[in-house]
């Protein structure tokens, strides 16, 4: 095995680029190095990420938008003193995300390429509507963030492309978020469905939502339909009614040891209506 420790984009994408068999970026490990020493997947190229300048930097930029250092860990961000306040649901998916250990090391880059349908902090990112900046050998591009997973495991990043920035939109006026998982245990467990919740408010009525699942299908979901039963609502009894039916609608989980196809499907609706009513008290704290 090749390890290299770049210290600019360019040469990680050089080496990725020409590198042969199977390549991995290491962010903060806690997905590639456990699979390295289970000898499920041992790379021919290794990429550590962190030595290149800027990925631990955590900007928040003169709109409003935010720039997230792909190599931030998910205690960093708890940590910062105002990203929590704008994206609380964003923190709090990513905060979810393992121990006091591994929160010192995961990232939300690696959390999302890593590809697995249950990731926590993805849904929260899909909801947030945020964006990340590929850069490969033919230039840069900005994906979305449920654009960039494509199968369990799986990304659409090709040959020699990384991930070298993610951003968050500006909050904005009269704006909430949340994140809510199901697992088995209190913690240290994967998720059996997760749900996250954006919306803005004017007045008492919900302008603008984003709704997104973890783990009730091959990759994580955004769900407009779900979205679109609260906006244009006050979030009432049968706003909430739709917006489960909606997320309902939307699963098309596995059925496993850890939840049915029915649970998963019936937690869906559930976890989304209270994602939904977090995000909304939360948005309307932000209004006054
Ligand atoms: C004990 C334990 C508990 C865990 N609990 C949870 C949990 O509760 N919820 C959860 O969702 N996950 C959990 N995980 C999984 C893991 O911690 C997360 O997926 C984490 O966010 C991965 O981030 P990382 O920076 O460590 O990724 P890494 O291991 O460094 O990388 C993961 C993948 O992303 C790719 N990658 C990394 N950076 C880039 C980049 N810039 N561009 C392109 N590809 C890149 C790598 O090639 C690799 O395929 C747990 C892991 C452990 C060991």
């Amino acid at each position: 095995m090749q390890y290299h420790t770049p210290t600019s984009f360019e040469d990680a994408i050089e080496i990725a680029a020409q590198a042969d068999g199977i390549t991995r970026f290491l962010a903060g490990g806690t997905d590639v190095l456990v699979q390295l020493r289970a000898d499920i997947v041992t790379p021919d190229t290794l990429i550590d990420i962190k030595g290149i300048s800027g990925t631990k930097t955590i900007t928040h930029n003169d709109d409003g938008s935010w720039r997230i250092g792909v190599a931030v860990s998910g205690a960093e961000m708890t940590e910062h003193p105002t990203l929590a306040r704008d994206w609380p649901g964003v923190v709090e998916a990513t905060d979810l995300i393992g121990s006091t250990q591994v929160q010192g090391r995961c990232t939300m880059v690696g959390n999302l390429c890593n590809g697995s349908p249950a990731a926590d902090a993805v849904p929260a990112m899909v909801a947030a509507g945020m964006t990340v900046t590929v850069s490969g050998p033919d230039g840069t591009r900005e994906l979305a963030v449920e654009d960039v997973p494509t199968g369990p495991g799986k990304t659409c990043l090709a040959k020699g492309e990384l991930i070298s920035a993610v951003n968050i939109p500006a909050r904005g006026a009269n704006g909430g978020d949340a994140y809510l998982r199901f697992i088995p245990r209190t913690e240290m467990d994967i998720a059996v469905v997760g749900a996250a919740v954006n919306l803005r408010l004017e007045g008492d009525t919900i302008t603008e939502a984003r709704v997104s699942l973890g783990a009730v299908a091959p990759t994580v979901l955004l769900v407009p339909q779900a979205a679109d039963a609260i906006i244009g609502t006050t979030l009432d009894d049968a706003a909430l009614t739709a917006l489960a039916q909606a997320a309902n609608a939307a699963c098309a989980p596995i059925d496993d040891k850890r939840g049915t196809i029915k649970f998963r499907t019936h937690v869906a609706g559930v976890l989304a209506q209270r994602a939904a009513r977090i995000a909304y008290e939360r948005a309307q704290k932000a209004g006054k």
